[in-house]
């Protein structure tokens, strides 16, 4: 099943890039901090967006402070640069 993913800006709370909610559907909402720059913006939708392709949400095995590294280790591949026209209403 292909995850349904929509991106938004949003007033989150200091010291908060990014969260995600997600229902039982593969619909993922990635909430991103319309207080960062837009070069932070990137680096937290990139981060979400690997939890999410690495299927970190699904996966209750693996403890949640080693996804966060591995979503940081994955990181450090090549990013694959997403356009962030449009962010605040559009779907990826
Ligand atoms: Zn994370």
């Amino acid at each position: 099943m292909t995850p349904e993913i929509f991106a938004r800006l949003a007033p989150l709370p200091a010291k908060v890039k990014a969260v995600v909610v997600t229902d039982d559907y593969m619909v993922f909402t990635i909430f991103v901090s319309e207080y960062l720059c837009e070069e932070s913006r990137r680096k937290a939708l990139m981060h979400e967006l690997r939890h999410i392709y690495e299927d970190h949400f699904t996966n209750e095995v693996i403890p949640l402070a080693q996804l966060e590294q591995l979503a940081d280790q994955i990181e450090k591949r090549p990013p694959r640069l997403l356009p962030l026209d449009g962010l605040t209403e559009s779907t990826i």
